[in-house]
C-alpha cells in the first residue's frame, strides 16, 4: 500500500470562510478580538477582507454594522468549527435574545471547503449568502471566482444578481 509520509500531509486540511459582524459597543475590538481567537484557537487566517460597514439587514432601527469575511486553513471539522466559533461569541459577551437581534459579534460559517452539510444546528453554505451584500461585497474582494457549491454559479455573478437595497461601504478607520 502506497502511503504517504507524515511530513507530506498537509497539515490543515480545510478552508472555512467565515463572516464576522458587530453592531453593539466597539465594534472594531470585537472583530480584532475575534480574529485573535480565531488564529489561537481554529487555525491560520489565510485571507482578511477589508472591514465593511453595512445597515442592519432584515430590521430597522438597529446600529449599522461592520462586517468582514476572512478564510482559514483549519483541521476542525465543521461541527468544531461551530462550536469553536460559538465559544468566542460567548466569550465576547454575545447575548442570545431575540433573532437578528444586536450582537456584539457574529461568526458565521459560510462555506466549509465545497461542501453542502444538513443538519439540525448547521447549514453550510450558509443559506443567506446570495442575498447579502454584506457578506457577497467582501467575499468578491477575497475571492469573486469561488463557485457557491450548491447554486453553482460564483460571487461575482451572485452579486450581480443579488437584489439587497442596503448600503455597504468600505469603512476607514
Ligand atoms: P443568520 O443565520 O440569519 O445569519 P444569526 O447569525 O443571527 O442569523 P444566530 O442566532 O447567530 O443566527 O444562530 C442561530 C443558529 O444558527 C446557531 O445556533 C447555529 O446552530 C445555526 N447555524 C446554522 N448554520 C450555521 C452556519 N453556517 N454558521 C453559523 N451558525 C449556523
Ligand atoms: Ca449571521
Ligand atoms: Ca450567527
Amino acid at each position: 500500500m502506497l502511503s504517504i509520509p507524515i511530513f507530506e500531509q498537509p497539515l490543515f486540511m480545510n478552508t472555512i470562510y467565515i463572516q464576522l459582524g458587530s453592531n453593539m459597543g466597539e465594534r472594531h475590538f470585537y472583530i480584532k478580538e475575534s480574529l485573535l481567537q480565531i488564529e489561537k484557537i481554529l487555525g491560520t487566517i489565510i485571507y482578511e477582507s477589508k472591514t465593511y460597514e453595512s445597515s442592519a439587514w432584515g430590521v430597522t432601527e438597529q446600529r449599522n454594522f461592520l462586517n468582514k469575511v476572512i478564510s482559514v486553513k483549519s483541521d476542525f471539522s465543521a461541527k468544531d468549527t461551530l462550536k469553536t466559533l460559538q465559544k468566542i461569541e460567548d466569550k465576547l459577551g454575545r447575548k442570545r435574545t431575540e433573532k437578528w437581534g444586536e450582537r456584539t459579534i457574529d461568526l458565521d460559517i459560510l462555506f466549509y471547503n465545497n461542501e453542502i452539510i444538513n443538519t439540525k444546528e448547521l447549514t453550510i453554505p450558509h443559506p443567506y449568502i446570495q442575498d447579502r451584500r454584506f457578506i457577497l461585497m467582501p467575499f468578491a474582494e477575497m475571492n469573486g471566482k469561488f463557485i457557491h457549491p450548491k447554486l453553482k454559479k460564483d460571487i461575482f455573478a451572485l452579486l450581480k444578481e443579488c437584489k439587497d437595497t442596503e448600503k455597504v461601504s468600505v469603512y476607514e478607520i
